[in-house]
């Protein structure tokens, strides 16, 4: 199916929510399509869970529009999407089995057909065998799966999952991303928030990144990575003479926060045609201590950099 061809599923446009006290969110847009996986990727407080408490209903916006299945957001849309919020909140004392079917109640689920699908769902994650266990006496991996079961048991059409790769092994991370891609093969839409950026590269169609309340790119995963700069990652604690070094090649630098033995992290950003040798030799000439040099690949965590890093620092005339 082309992109073009699929229905919107969701559509979220200058959306702003603000706590009592504090930015939620100021301005977050995005589309997501059926079948297709989103990656919703931002620093801590970016503002990734405030959204997907909006798009859900916990939280009523202050402005912006959001539209579900072609509608305005209302119950009846919002009874098409699967929800894992980030603090989980499964009883501890239910059991596995139990907790599965009743999210399915709540969804408008029969009492039997709600016990076959937590059954039917419970043996495809091999977890039939903790079908009566207590969610309190699961591994915290096991607890996260029922956590997602919970999600998929009436068969949404919109999977909206806050951090529903943290705490999971990499077997867990691998069972979780084959049941996504099960969903998506169906025609389901999954927006899922993550800090796991090599996941998400891997994984998703498309990501949304978020800095500050805002979204700072929308679009298939590929084409953030394609627009990673040339340059590289210097760690070093001499950060007035790398910026001499940096302008004497006509080069830009940005600090990405603080690195090993009170050094700095930096992003050099060269123009296409200036080979990293010239930027060593520059950094040698300027006798700069280098405890890391790493030239940067086109990758969804260089294109995370690129996106939410802070602007180029100058060096002072
Ligand atoms: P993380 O990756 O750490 O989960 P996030 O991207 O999900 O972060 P949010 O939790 O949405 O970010 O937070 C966005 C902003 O809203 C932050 O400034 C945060 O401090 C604030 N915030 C979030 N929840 C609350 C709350 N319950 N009360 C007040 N402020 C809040």
């Amino acid at each position: 199916m082309t992109r073009s061809a699929r229905s919107d599923v969701l559509r979220i446009e200058d959306l702003c929510f603000r706590y009592d006290r504090t930015r939620g969110v100021e301005q977050v847009a995005m589309t997501l399509r059926s079948g297709e996986i989103t990656g919703f990727i931002g620093a801590n407080g970016a503002g990734k869970s405030t959204t997907l408490r909006c798009i859900v209903g916990l939280l009523r916006p202050h402005g912006g529009s959001i539209r579900l299945f072609g509608e305005p957001a209302d119950a009846r849309g919002r009874r098409r999407i699967g929800f894992m919020p980030e603090e989980r909140g499964l009883f501890l004392h239910e059991r596995a089995r139990d907790a599965i079917a009743f999210h399915g109640r709540m969804k408008g689920l029969p009492r039997r057909a709600a016990l076959t699908a937590a059954d039917r769902l419970l043996e495809r994650l091999g977890l039939e065998g903790r079908r009566g266990a207590r969610i309190g006496d699961l591994s915290k991996g096991n607890a996260q799966r029922v956590q997602l079961l919970c999600a998929l048991v009436h068969e949404p059409d919109l999977l909206v999952l806050d951090e529903p790769l943290s705490g999971l092994d990499p077997i867990g991370q691998g069972e979780v991303l084959s049941l996504f891609a099960e969903f998506r093969a169906r025609g389901g839409a999954i927006l899922f928030s993550t800090h796991g950026l090599d996941t998400a590269e891997a994984a998703c169609d498309r990501v949304v990144v978020v800095a500050a309340g805002r979204t700072v790119f929308e679009g298939p995963t590929a084409e953030a990575c394609e627009a990673v700069t040339h340059g590289a990652v210097v760690v070093t604690p001499d950060s007035e003479a790398l910026l001499a070094a940096v302008a004497a090649i006509g080069a830009s630098a940005r600090p990405l926060g603080a690195g090993v033995r009170q050094a700095m992290r930096w992003r050099v950003v060269l123009s296409p045609t200036t080979p990293h040798p010239v930027l060593l030799r520059s950094l040698a000439l300027h006798e700069v201590a280098l405890y890391a040099f790493e030239p940067v690949a086109p990758t969804l965590e260089a294109a995370f950099w690129d996106l939410t890093a802070p602007p180029p620092r100058e060096i002072a005339a």
